[in-house]
């Protein structure tokens, strides 16, 4: 399906996990990706070069989501490569997991400034462009954590939890632009983020998944390419749990 031929996306976070499945189902449904990332330029040029290979244009974005004058210069640059931007996924993301007893504000301040503000710079960066275009679409990765909270997760279920507000409020601000802003919130997915966790902790995991296993990054990818895809031109402010029945 070539829904989004003559589309120009951004996805932060591209390099790896979830955004580089997201990278590539955009880049099969025909759209220009530009793929950032944080550190890891090697990851993000085979992402790039993955997504040339499917038949679009691709190009890798160094850029930290928590600086807010980065996020400006990569919008900037995508605009300037692209000529313009229908698709902005904020999908970077990290963990600093631990007990609240124990969690060093350095910990809290870095999973908020990566995961909720980083989202808030992308989207402001993309917020004028996108309303003088008058067509956008936002995809959120929020996480069932944000819905349901986890023991151990405080700062990382505060963060996703912030961005369905901040997807539910930029949706009613945007709205009458054409600009669609909506969340996708996954389970328990394989890929370095939860590979990092226990095997104690994965098992206990596995056992609350009703579909008795794990999600694929493409599995999550799917959901975002239908929110930036036409066929959900009318839908906006929603949060699509991709858990395999978890938070059921
Ligand atoms: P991952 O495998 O750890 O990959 C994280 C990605 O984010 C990498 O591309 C990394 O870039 C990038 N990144 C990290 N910090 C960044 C920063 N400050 N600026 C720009 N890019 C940054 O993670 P994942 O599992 O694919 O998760 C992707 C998203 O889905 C996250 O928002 C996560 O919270 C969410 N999610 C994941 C799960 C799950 O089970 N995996 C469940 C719910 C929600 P580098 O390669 O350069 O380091």
């Amino acid at each position: 399906m070539k829904d989004l031929n003559g589309r120009y996306a951004l996805v932060t976070g591209g390099s790896r996990g979830i955004g580089r499945a997201i990278c590539l189902e955009l880049a099969a449904r025909g759209a220009a990706v530009a793929v950032n990332y944080a550190g890891n330029a090697a990851a993000a040029e085979e992402t790039v070069e993955a997504c040339k290979a499917l038949g679009v244009d691709a190009f890798a974005l160094q850029a930290d989501v928590a600086d807010a004058a980065a996020c400006e210069a990569m919008v900037k640059e995508t605009i300037a490569r692209f000529g313009r931007l229908d698709i902005l996924v904020n999908n970077a993301g990290i963990t600093r997991d631990g007990l609240m007893l124990t969690m060093k504000e350095a910990d809290w301040d870095a999973v908020l400034d990566t995961n909720l503000k980083g989202a808030f710079h992308c989207m402001k960066a993309a917020y004028r462009p996108m309303m003088k275009q008058k067509y956008g679409r936002i995809v959120n990765l929020s996480s069932i954590v944000g819905l349901r909270g986890n023991a151990g997760q405080a700062n990382y279920a505060a963060s996703k939890a912030g961005l369905i507000g901040l997807t539910k409020s930029l949706a009613k601000e945007l709205a009458a632009r054409n600009v669609t802003v909506n969340a996708v919130a996954p389970g328990f997915i394989d890929t370095d983020m939860t590979a990092a966790l226990p095997e104690k902790a994965r098992e206990a995991m596995l056992s609350t998944i009703p579909m008795g296993r794990l999600g694929q990054a493409e599995d999550v990818a799917r959901a975002v390419a239908f929110f930036a895809g036409e066929g959900a031109g009318y839908v906006t402010g929603q949060v699509l749990c991709v858990d395999g029945g978890m938070a059921v």
